[in-house]
């Protein structure tokens, strides 16, 4: 009897030592390697000092000098269930080098979302990239603010000024939650902070970047605000003449609380989003697990395309990691061109970041290898 207590005992122990590493591991940032061209890196809460000390406050890394060029702000995981979202911003801010203008890059924008898993969705903890000699682990999160930072929910989600009623659960949204508010909820300060450095950094371009299911019908595209519908269009079209298919989608004037509708109207920035598809976040696919988010390769979706059940093509071949990066990298070199040569006296100039086609052949791993970043 004794010894089936001690081992009864000894288990529970083992449990909750594993849980609480993976806990405790979840609570850590990934290491990011910033490229050379960093000037610095600043918290979030340098634009509301609520968030200072709380899982939600995160870095901004800062790219060149204010030299009369364009301010460029790249939000990658808003989202952090999206993960071509958040890995193209680190392979930004791990290749940029800037010769003109200046690059903001908050590559966790809720980095409570990081902190946790959504209940339900099978997501993995973690998912790999192959380099060119190992691999390189990141971590997966959620589309929400951690409940540990913000709860109960409410039955409804009123969002503020709007009024515009949401469910509960997107109350810890932070794309519902722009401009968000200096008395708001905790995803509201997070909204807040990113609204008060458009205003205080004069942010002229901001590309915020999103994935989304196949059969979601805003997808491969650029969303864009009335003010950044001219540069957005040109970036479009340049896309599309180098094969690669994007919508031009028309921020909707009357859907609140997203990034590129509320910073659009309550700042002068030009405000974009970018979406691409992601099936390891659509409610149409199978078996979910690391190799899933990599390889973007669900057979549950193939079925579903050849009924028409989806808004993108899609095979055999699945949406792998690398193309779905590449879209958003893709999307970026264009929406920067556009703006210059729109605003040539506030151009932005960059190197070091790769084309479309030079990921594909390549793959992401080059881009992301630790060992070149001593
Ligand atoms: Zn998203």
């Amino acid at each position: 009897m004794k010894l089936r207590a001690a081992i009864f005992a000894v288990g529970v122990l083992s449990l909750a030592i594993y849980t609480g590493l993976g806990f405790r591991a979840s609570q850590v940032d990934e290491p990011l390697y910033p490229s050379p061209s960093l000037s610095k890196i600043v918290r979030l809460s340098e634009y509301d000092s609520r968030l200072r000390g709380t899982r939600a406050d995160t870095d901004v890394y800062e790219f060149g000098e204010p030299d009369g060029g364009a301010t460029i702000l790249v939000l990658g995981g808003t989202h952090c269930d999206e993960p071509a979202s958040y890995i193209a911003a680190y392979l930004l801010l791990e290749n940029i080098e800037m010769e003109r203008g200046r690059m903001l890059i908050v590559p966790r924008t809720n980095r409570s979302a990081m902190s946790h898993k959504t209940i339900g969705e099978a997501h993995p903890p973690t998912f790999d990239i192959p380099l060119p000699n190992g691999v390189r682990p990141f971590r997966m999160g959620s589309r929400y603010t951690n409940p540990l930072d913000q709860w109960p929910d409410p039955e409804v989600f009123v969002h503020s000024p709007s009024g515009q009623e949401l469910s509960g659960a997107d109350s810890r949204n932070l794309n519902r939650s722009y401009p968000g508010a200096a008395n708001g909820n905790f995803t509201g300060q997070i909204a807040f902070a990113i609204t008060e450095l458009v205003k205080q950094e004069h942010v002229d371009l901001v590309i915020d970047l999103h994935e989304a299911s196949p059969e979601y019908p805003v997808i491969n595209a650029i969303v864009a605000h009335e003010r950044a519908m001219d540069c957005a269009s040109m970036a479009v079209l340049d896309l599309q003449l180098e094969g690669l298919e994007f919508a031009l989608e028309p921020s909707p004037a009357n859907f609140r609380g997203l990034s590129h509708r509320e910073l659009g109207d309550h700042t002068l920035t030009h405000a974009t989003l970018m979406e691409s598809a992601n099936v390891s976040q659509g409610r149409l696919r199978g078996k979910t697990n690391a190799d899933l988010v990599v390889s973007g390769l669900d057979s549950m979706y193939v079925r579903a395309a050849k009924i028409n059940m989806t808004r993108v093509p899609y095979d055999e071949k699945g949406i792998p990691l690398k193309v779905r990066v590449g879209r958003h990298i893709a999307g970026f070199h264009k929406l920067i061109s556009a703006f210059s040569q729109l605003n040539p006296d506030r151009a932005a100039a960059f190197t070091g970041i790769p084309t479309y086609d030079e990921l594909q052949q390549h793959d992401l791993g080059i881009y992301l290898d630790p060992h070149d970043h001593p």
